[in-house]
């Protein structure tokens, strides 16, 4: 592997604990996770033993702001000195991307990635308020069968992508709010959320089928001694919740329902190439095989940052999804 690939983009693993059906059922644990080596290891009743290398695991008891610190606040870092950088989690409904990303809301240790990142941002815009000014902005939205759609605001509206430049892709005509503190970004994604639920409510859909995107933009400059700006850096952090990783269920799944599983596996797996050519420094990087990637150009690749969190369930009950989700991760990380 290239050092510079595996700077670049990382991929962790993060079991969440057994949920009360799994306990009351009796369900076996079939992962163990070995910290030191960062290994997980995976064995089910009459399955083959195997194990898997990442640049971080993460059992059931580890607390949110460790993650935060190991895994994303380098990423953050640089998005404050003008780079770019994306989190993705990845893994089954039920696996724990939501409670990885925005976790809940009290007690405060409970706080995910995207609460811990607006922090960190808000904290050091505080820092340098004397040397320099600093401009956020927001945008959320969700794609839904290679749809993209406005998360804030009331409109719901279906948004284009517009090629600009060797840049890649921008949105147009997203709500895009100044934000000026944590509080503030805080209000505005929880709109955002129940923008997304009560339209999955009302078409009959669920939001574990949809990428959910927050994308953070984050200029600053100085003042010159003549008053003129100086030092103008742009950096954005993408926040992304992906849709379930699940296959269809091979029976029952006709008309809109499979064509609705066929787009989220085509998107997941173009990300999964994209994310893997990137590692292996190849030169044609598939970006525009899905909304997703065409979306995020900017911020893969080059001197941008990613880690994927791959989220997977301790119960055997799961087996065959928790393999895939480690294959899928492993192939992301993989030369
Ligand atoms: P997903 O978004 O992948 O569908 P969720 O994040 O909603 O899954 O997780 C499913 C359930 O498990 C939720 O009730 C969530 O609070 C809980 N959960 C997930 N991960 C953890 C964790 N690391 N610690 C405690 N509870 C968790
Ligand atoms: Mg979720």
């Amino acid at each position: 592997m290239s050092d510079q690939g595996s700077e670049k983009v990382r991929v962790i693993v993060r079991v969440r604990p057994f949920n009360a059906v799994e306990e009351k059922e009796g369900s076996k644990r079939c992962v163990t996770v070995n910290k030191a080596r960062n290994e997980i290891l995976v064995a089910g009743e009459g399955a083959e033993k195997k194990q898997f290398t990442f640049d971080g695991v993460y059992d059931e008891g580890s607390q949110q702001i460790d993650l935060y610190n190991e895994a994303v606040r380098p990423i953050v870092s640089s998005v404050l000195e003008g780079y770019n950088g994306t989190v993705f989690a990845y893994g089954q409904t039920g696996a724990g991307k939501t409670f990885t990303m925005e976790g809940k809301d009290s007690p405060k240790e409970l706080r995910g990635i995207t609460f811990n990142s607006f922090n960190h941002i808000f904290e050091t815009i505080a820092d340098y308020s004397v040397q320099k000014n600093f401009i956020a902005t927001v945008t959320m939205v969700e794609i839904y069968n290679e749809e993209i759609r406005d998360l804030i605001g009331n409109s719901r509206n279906k948004l284009e992508l517009k090629e600009e430049g060797k840049n890649g892709f921008v949105i147009k005509g997203a709500n895009t709010p100044n934000v000026s503190s944590t509080k503030d970004l805080d209000r505005i994604i929880n709109i955002g959320r129940s923008n997304r639920s009560v339209a999955a409510t009302r078409m009959n859909e669920t939001s574990s089928r949809s990428h959910c995107l927050i994308l953070l933009q984050v200029e600053s400059h100085e003042v010159g001694e003549d008053g003129e700006p100086r030092n103008v850096r742009s950096g954005k952090l993408n926040l992304v919740d992906l849709a379930g990783s699940e296959r269809a269920k091979k029976t029952g799944a006709t008309g809109d329902k499979l064509k609705e599983g066929a787009l989220i596996n085509q998107s997941l797996s173009t990300l999964g190439a994209v994310i893997s050519a990137l590692v292996q420094a190849r030169t044609h990087v598939p970006y525009r095989n899905s909304k997703l990637t065409r979306l995020l150009q900017d911020s893969l690749g080059g001197n941008t940052k990613t880690v994927m969190v791959a989220n997977i369930s301790p119960a055997d009950y799961n087996l065959d999804e928790t393999i895939s989700t480690l294959r899928y991760a492993n192939r992301a990380k993989q030369i």
